[in-house]
């Protein structure tokens, strides 16, 4: 079917007000849920064909996160689509005020290849509850995790409320000539701004989750062993391929070397002194992206790693040192299992090199100093992030996730998934019992004093 067909029908289906109860909305998350289930192990598969993602990371970093965002949702939703009493200025007597959440109607989800469950199903989740109808994009690079996506919502949802269109650049810009109500797009800065350009046609809202450059700062005071290991955790899962992965490393000289060697020790507890061959280690999505990645290792650089394996298209971890922002290594998201180190002395050095750089997504402090904490924490503009971890953020219901600036604009997650789904409507509800004239023309000397004295 056409992408202009599917729009009509989701838009007649929408205006046929069969989205709005609480029941219904309920009732959707729930078939979701119940699917999902029904099509985890093919999902697994499917992952493990894409990515060579282990079953556990399947579940715990895509799966898992899809499944708590419904039940977190489900228990809240009642009371998120309730409206929400405000106070009413006294010059509105008497008048009662409140906001109204409503769906925005026909909404786009465009997805990326590195999570391509959590990255679809996600925002999904976000569109049924707040009462949309949605059309899904996802990825034509996981090809194998798209076919089953597309089968798990055929199976679960009538087209006219969700339903998916395959394809590549052709089709999303035929998909994006549509007028949508609003756009959630995940994936590359460069096509951000392509997405954002066929909004503005319509003047349709959006959401842009880019990526970027998230850079991690370890402080002289940082605890080297434990920071080590969330690095490590939070480089190599997917083998670098998440967007809030640590993409360099800011490291004080003072403890470097000895930071450079735990982190090596924490890279062989996760997967063994040969990462290549470890079941639990991802490959990298295509040949283009593989070909990207080795020509970005200056092997001058490598202190740790550098190994690859062209059949498997695996990058073992590679640590590349003395690294300055000169490098080529350093003009680009890295995407993959390189570990850049910079090292410094004091940190408004590095405060003032992320200020220089596009705002980042994630941010992620090591530091035992609560005055460094709050330095870079007060100074950096940045998405979101994490003291003393890596990645764990984006998996809290309670925090919003998202960028800023060139690494996107908008926040879902939890209770964030149906604000940014929905349109808040502002009311103000007026008796008819009083009727003021003051402030109906014709003006005199003495309406005018009233403005005066309440306006300040
Ligand atoms: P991408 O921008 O190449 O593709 C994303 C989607 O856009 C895909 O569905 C693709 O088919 C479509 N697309 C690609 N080119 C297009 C074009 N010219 N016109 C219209 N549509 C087009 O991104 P990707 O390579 O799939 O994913 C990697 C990027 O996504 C990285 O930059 C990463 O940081 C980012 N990302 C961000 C988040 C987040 O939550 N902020 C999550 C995952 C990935």
């Amino acid at each position: 079917m056409k992408a202009q067909q599917i729009v009509k029908e989701q838009r007649d289906f929408f205006y046929s007000k069969q989205t709005l109860p609480y029941a219904f909305r309920k009732e959707q998350l729930l078939r979701l849920r119940k699917s999902i289930h029904k099509y985890e192990s093919e999902l697994k598969e499917a992952l493990y064909k894409d990515l060579n993602k282990n079953e556990a990371e399947s579940f715990f970093a895509e799966i898992g996160q899809v499944l708590t965002e419904i039940t977190f949702l489900l228990k809240h939703l009642k009371k998120l689509m309730k409206n929400k009493r405000v106070k009413s200025h006294f010059t509105d007597f008497p008048a009662k005020s409140y906001t109204s959440p409503h769906p925005y109607g026909v909404t786009l989800i465009i997805s990326p290849w590195n999570y391509p469950v959590l990255l679809t199903l996600g925002p999904l989740v976000g569109a049924i509850a707040s009462g949309n109808t949605t059309v899904i994009k996802p990825s034509e690079i996981s090809t194998h995790t798209t076919d089953v996506l597309e089968r798990l919502i055929q199976e679960t949802f009538e087209p006219s409320f969700v339903t998916v269109i395959k394809g590549g650049v052709k089709e999303t810009q035929e998909v994006l000539d549509q007028k949508f109500d609003f756009i959630f797009f995940t994936g590359s800065g460069n096509v951000g701004k392509i997405v954002m350009e066929k909004a503005s046609k319509h003047l349709t809202p959006i959401v842009l989750e880019l990526g970027g450059k998230s850079p991690v700062i370890v402080d002289k005071t940082a605890n080297i062993q434990v920071s080590a290991k969330r690095i490590a955790f939070g480089k190599h899962l997917n083998a670098g391929q998440t967007c809030i992965a640590p993409d360099h490393l800011y490291v004080h000289k003072d403890i470097k070397e000895e930071f450079i060697q735990h982190l090596q020790k924490a890279i062989e507890e996760l997967y063994g002194d040969n990462p290549i061959a470890s079941k639990d280690f991802g490959k990298i999505i295509n040949q283009k992206h593989y070909d990207r990645l080795i020509n970005l290792i200056d092997q001058d650089t490598v202190v740790y790693g550098g190994f690859k394996d062209d059949q498997l298209r695996k990058i073992a971890p590679t640590i590349v040192d003395n690294i300055t922002h000169d490098h080529a290594i350093m003009q680009e998201e890295i995407f993959g299992p390189i570990l850049p180190i910079i090292s410094f002395e004091n940190v408004e050095e590095v405060i003032a090199l992320i200020n220089e750089n596009p705002s980042p997504l994630a941010l992620y402090i090591f530091s035992e100093s609560k005055q460094v904490q709050n330095q870079i924490i007060q100074q950096c503009t940045f998405g979101g992030g994490c003291i003393n971890d890596t990645m764990v953020h984006v998996s809290s219901d309670y925090l919003p996730f998202g960028g800023v600036g060139e690494s996107g604009m908008g926040t879902y997650h939890g209770k964030a998934s149906f604000q940014t789904f929905s349109h808040y409507r502002s009311i103000l509800h007026k008796s008819t019992k009083v009727d003021l004239k003051v402030r109906y023309a014709p003006y005199n000397k003495q309406k005018e004093k009233v403005p005066k004295m309440v306006l300040k």
